[in-house]
């Protein structure tokens, strides 16, 4: 049986993160190891991540994911094919959209 923990972290493993009791868990990019693929932004239903220049890097963009927008859900670390994506406590508490993306909400999920 899956508890409705692991349901709402489903892109963290293993489920929760030891801080989750106390602030709601959101992503965070770890911009030294993004790769720049591109293929965060799109999965993401809460337009919770962009695209951004790093003049100078070795990849001229990295991924950058937007606190207030983020909602946890997970998805965006299944995407990354480098692992750049990790969990942060969210001490800030910002109010969360509570619904996805207009884009989204003609998909059947
Ligand atoms: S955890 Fe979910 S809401 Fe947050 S950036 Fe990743 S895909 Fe978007
Ligand atoms: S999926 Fe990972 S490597 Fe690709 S842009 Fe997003 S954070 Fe960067």
């Amino acid at each position: 049986m899956i508890s409705g923990q692991m349901m709402k972290y489903r892109g963290l493993y293993p489920f929760p993160p030891s801080f989750a009791k106390e602030f709601p868990p959101i992503a965070q990019v770890v911009e030294e190891h993004c790769i720049a693929c591109d293929r965060c932004p799109p999965i993401c239903f809460f337009d919770a991540i962009v695209m951004e220049n790093r003049p100078g890097h070795k990849y001229s963009r990295t991924a950058v994911i937007i606190n207030a927008n983020c909602t946890g859900c997970g998805l965006c670390f299944d995407a990354c094919p480098v692992d750049a994506i990790i969990w942060i406590p969210d001490k800030d508490g910002e109010a969360k959209p509570k619904t996805a993306s207009p884009l989204m909400e003609d998909t059947d999920l």
